[in-house]
């Protein structure tokens, strides 16, 4: 699915296939990076042949599959890598001991350090009530949501009709919450929520898998539908 305000990179990480949007402006000079998941050269370069500037990273949560390539917008480790400048990091503050954790963020199940240097980070806290401007003049907004479950720190991020959410919501289906910080009944709270509130037209964009609507959802989504009729414990995650 291509809609305007919204590019979908898909990269391929040790845990498959992730989702890292481009959420760009109206005139498609500017752009926020949500979750640079991997694959720094193909993110590096779409962002270039698009010609955007990046405003900012955006973080749905911490977890390993979903920042692999932090560095290259948001700390490059050396001139040369450094095709875009270092822009700021924007995370819910929950989020950020998970982020900077390897035990927590899963980097250290695969033994690996973390993927970019925690000094060199601009990290900025999202702030309640807050959105995050885009365009020329700030124009425009991204609002975001705190949706806790997948970790305590999850939230998605909308542009118009274009909803990012992570690990909360996907498809069909929803996120674990057996990970560091996950809760099943906050992410039950969180789904419905989600549903329930926003245009059924909303279109979203998952972590992983395909893009789905909130409509959609209500209709199939089996989580949601048992949460509906069983109450957060309907469940067992
Ligand atoms: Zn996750």
């Amino acid at each position: 699915m291509k809609t305007p305000g919204l590019e979908r990179i898909v990269v391929p990480t040790f845990a498959g296939p992730m989702n890292c949007y481009l959420l760009l402006s109206a005139d498609g000079m500017e752009t926020y990076v949500v979750d640079p998941g991997g694959d720094r050269v193909r993110l590096l370069a779409t962002v270039r042949a698009r010609g955007v500037r990046v405003r900012g990273v955006l973080l749905t949560h911490g977890h390993i599959d979903h920042i692999g390539a932090l560095d290259a917008f948001a700390a490059p480790r050396d001139a040369a890598s450094g095709v875009v400048a270092p822009v700021p990091v924007f995370l819910h503050p929950t989020e950020r001991a998970l982020l900077l954790d390897p035990e927590m963020n899963g980097a250290a199940i695969f033994d690996d350090p973390l993927p970019f240097d925690p000094a060199a980070l601009d990290l900025r806290p999202l702030e309640p009530g807050r959105a995050l401007p885009l365009g020329a003049s700030d124009a425009e907004s991204v609002e975001w949501m705190h949706t806790p479950g997948h970790t305590a720190g999850s939230v998605c991020y909308r542009l118009g009709d274009d909803l990012v959410t992570g690990d909360t919501l996907f498809a069909g289906s929803v996120g674990r919450s057996d990970f560091p910080t996950g809760d099943a009944r906050a992410l039950a709270r969180s789904v419905v929520h989600l549903i329930d509130t926003l245009p059924g037209h909303v279109r979203i964009h998952p972590g992983h898998g395909s893009p789905s609507t909130i409509d959609d959802e209500k209709r199939r989504n089996p989580f949601y539908r048992a949460w509906k009729q069983g109450g957060e414990d309907a469940v067992d995650l």
